[in-house]
């Protein structure tokens, strides 16, 4: 699938504007929980949800491959739920990604198909999943990466992402060619 025309650079500004509204600068690092509070969307650990009912622990151990985070809807009301059980850039990348469902305000779709099977919408997905990327690493970040000359572990520390995430992103805005690493 293929995202539509304008939205990469739509992605961008967003990531930017946000940025601005909680006074940071284009190339500051991202915390989701800040972002999270700016758009009034709590955001709870599936261990915390464990707590309460001990079924949701097999999320956490056994089946922790198989679900990063969710969003509950109630109405116009979102709430996010990362697991916990996965390392810190994941769940940054995790929490962005739910993040920028609702910064694009995408509807909520059925969890399930007719069949009982987990829905998937691939456009909304990619979306979310390419925004998420610009919330942590907007390209101002990436080409401040660059001039910085931080090394990987440094960028990584300071934007909370993981190498596979700096390195998606890194090639995405393009910084990359003009980056060394050694
Ligand atoms: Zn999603």
């Amino acid at each position: 699938m293929a995202l539509r025309h304008g939205f990469k650079a739509e992605a961008n500004r967003l990531a930017v504007q946000v940025r601005k509204e909680l006074g940071l600068h284009a190339a500051a690092a991202l915390q989701p929980a800040l972002l999270a509070d700016h758009l009034s969307i709590p955001v709870s650990t599936f261990s915390a949800a464990a707590a309460v009912d001990s079924r949701i622990a097999i999320l956490l151990g056994g089946e922790k491959e198989s679900v990063s985070a969710l969003t509950v809807h109630c109405g116009p009301r979102r709430h996010i739920w990362v697991n916990d059980s996965h390392e810190t850039p994941r769940q940054n990348s995790s929490i962005h990604h739910e993040l920028s469902h609702a910064l694009l305000q995408h509807e909520p779709g059925p969890a399930f198909d007719p069949r009982g099977c987990r829905h998937w919408d691939g456009d909304v997905e990619a979306e979310a999943d390419w925004l998420a990327g610009n919330l942590m690493i907007t390209n101002e970040a990436a080409w401040s990466i660059t001039r910085r000359r931080l090394r990987d572990a440094e960028a990584m520390a300071c934007y909370g992402v993981s190498k596979q995430m700096l390195t998606w992103r890194m090639n995405m805005s393009g910084a990359a060619s003009r980056r060394r690493t050694a």
